[in-house]
């Protein structure tokens, strides 16, 4: 009981390093996943299932039966352009669905909760880095349903004692170094994965949006952070929060802004291949740039980025998409 996890979202592309690193830190893992964007590939053998979707309250309960003393929270959808076309599927499911694990949980005697939320959470940016005390004021409705789920989670630590983490990510990039993690994600919305597609030559080109934001090179700049770094910090949240009894909201970022101009070409250099990309419009709600800073993470967890050096974002996913490409 006392080291054991639910995983709910554990076959997801984030959800499977959290498992992975939740493993080899010793903890009884159980995955819950109804498959939607998991894939079976990320499964462990290692690791429990319990197939279920959070948008039916009896299929956590009777997940939670197991006796769990925490539970990690990545289940969401999460393509902002999708969440501003069809608020209601990301209402239902993202914030919804976070009630009946909230209420689940407390129903269960889990009191300890790590959740997946996003830098999504602050709109555009008023000052530069980013930390935990700049305002909130999400400018897409992904952002707005992880800001709601952090409100749930505020007041359920008052009214019930439930203690959690809310980590509040920059943009997840990456794949296992040693390769462990074997799913793809299916249609990837993110810069890293379409570059890798145009490298593999499954997707035409890149279209980078924008070329005269006032940045150095004039394309949007981010802070990417490892996946693997980020699972690191689910291990010493949750651990944190179940020793000291109290919850924390922390920022996880790499601290290194990089333009898609820079992304492109590291990913030419690494892959060996052309890529071709294309300037066009920018997209509607990007901001020109967007990096944190983790020194509360940092001082919190003695947690630092220690695989989100560009090199390794874009070895590490090519990696997994160098295959695609090939006829063999
Ligand atoms: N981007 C791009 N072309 C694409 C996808 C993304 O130029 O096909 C840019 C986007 O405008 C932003 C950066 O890449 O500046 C990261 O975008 P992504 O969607 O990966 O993450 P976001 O920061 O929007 O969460």
């Amino acid at each position: 009981m006392k080291n054991n996890v639910l995983v709910i979202g554990g076959a997801g592309y984030i959800g499977s390093h959290v498992v992975l690193a939740l493993l080899k830190s010793g903890y009884g893992v159980t995955v819950f996943d109804n498959f939607s964007t998991g894939r079976r590939e990320n499964l462990f053998p290692e690791a429990g299932l319990m197939e279920g979707d959070i948008r039916r309250y009896g299929d956590l309960t009777a997940a939670m039966k197991g006796g769990f003393h925490a539970l990690v929270h990545l289940a969401a959808f999460k393509a902002v352009g999708e969440s501003m076309l069809d608020p209601g599927k990301y209402a239902e499911n993202n914030i919804s669905g976070t009630v009946n694990i909230l209420n689940a949980a407390v129903a269960s005697g889990v009191h300890n909760v790590v959740f997946s939320s996003s830098a999504a959470v602050y709109g555009e940016p008023h000052y530069l880095p980013v930390d935990e005390d700049h305002p909130v004021n999400p400018e897409n409705f992904y952002g707005f349903t992880k800001l709601e789920i952090e409100r749930l989670l505020f007041w359920y630590d008052k009214l019930k004692g439930l203690r959690y983490a809310a980590l509040r990510y920059f943009n997840a990039s990456g794949y296992d170094p040693e390769g462990r993690i074997k799913g793809l994600e299916q249609n990837p919305q993110n810069l890293l994965p379409i570059i890798m597609e145009a490298a593999a030559g499954i997707r035409e080109k890149l279209m980078i949006f924008g070329n005269d934001y006032a940045t150095e090179d004039g394309t949007g700049v981010r802070d990417y952070i490892h996946v693997s770094d980020l699972a690191d910090a689910h291990v010493r949240a949750l651990a944190h929060i179940a020793a000291k009894d109290e919850s924390l909201l922390l920022n996880l970022g790499s601290e290194t802004g990089t333009s898609v101009l820079v992304m492109l070409e590291t990913a030419r250099r690494i892959t060996g291949r052309p890529i071709p990309a294309e300037f066009t419009a920018r997209r509607a709600g990007d901001p020109a740039k967007l990096v944190g800073t983790s020194a509360r993470a940092e001082k919190v967890l003695g947690w630092k980025a220690r695989h989100s050096g560009v090199e390794s974002l874009v070895a590490t996913t090519w990696r997994m998409y160098e295959r695609l490409g090939r006829s063999d």
